[in-house]
């Protein structure tokens, strides 16, 4: 090209051809070179997408009923092993509180005890003596079947509540099995505009559209 004419150069650095073309990919005024490698460089993504597609292919091919059954089954089986993680280390807190309470109330229960005994002890001498006097009354032995009868029910009472384990059993419904294959996925066959949208969104939905019959 002759010197005197001024030429338009291409606008990629370092290269001094003339410009050719508008290059819509990179929106720059290139020769027709850099034009052709351009092209080129736009269709060498083609062979990539062909590979992800296949792999996609692959992976929904290969997505085995079994393998999502045998996901859940091992969830299922990690709950089972951390419920009785936890009932364990449940058991052996209340073991020790169970121990906790009778080492300091060892005392007071045998204060307790002692106490019953004593009224006991007064019941025995009072029927010892009616014996002895030979004439009891009605009245005589009511009072003191009433006195024993009250022994009875403290007997029974700390028995029942000196310490008391109160206990509430897990329901059925700590663990829900769901099943969902339609929900919060993508629809492949939307337009454009949605599509847009969807992108967007991509990021709140765990997975695309499982179209089975698309890839038989
Ligand atoms: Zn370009
Ligand atoms: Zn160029």
């Amino acid at each position: 090209m002759s010197a005197g004419i001024p030429k338009k150069q291409c606008q990629i650095q370092g290269c001094a051809r003339s410009v050719a073309t508008l290059c819509y990919c990179c929106q720059k005024n290139v020769c027709s070179k850099h034009f052709n490698d351009h092209i080129e460089a736009i269709k060498a993504q083609l062979h990539p997408l062909v590979d992800q597609i296949n792999e996609v292919v692959e992976k929904i091919q290969n997505l085995k009923i079994e393998q999502l059954a045998n996901k859940a089954y091992e969830d299922l089986d990690q709950w089972r092993a951390d419920i009785h993680k936890l009932i364990d280390d449940i058991y052996s807190i209340k073991r020790k509180e169970i121990e906790q309470i009778v080492e300091t109330n060892e005392a007071s229960f045998v204060k307790h005890k002692s106490e019953q005994m004593d009224e006991i002890e007064k019941i025995k001498l009072d029927v010892e003596q009616l014996i002895s006097e030979d004439d009891a009354t009605v009245d005589q032995i009511e009072v003191l079947k009433s006195a024993l009868q009250t022994t009875e029910t403290n007997l029974a009472t700390v028995q029942k509540q000196f310490i008391a384990v109160n206990i509430r059993v897990l329901d059925p419904d700590l663990v829900r099995i769901k099943c969902d294959l339609n929900t919060n996925m993508i629809n492949l066959n939307t337009n454009q505009e949605q599509q847009q949208e969807s992108k967007l969104r991509r990021t709140f939905y765990v997975g695309k559209q499982l179209d089975f019959n698309y890839y038989e």
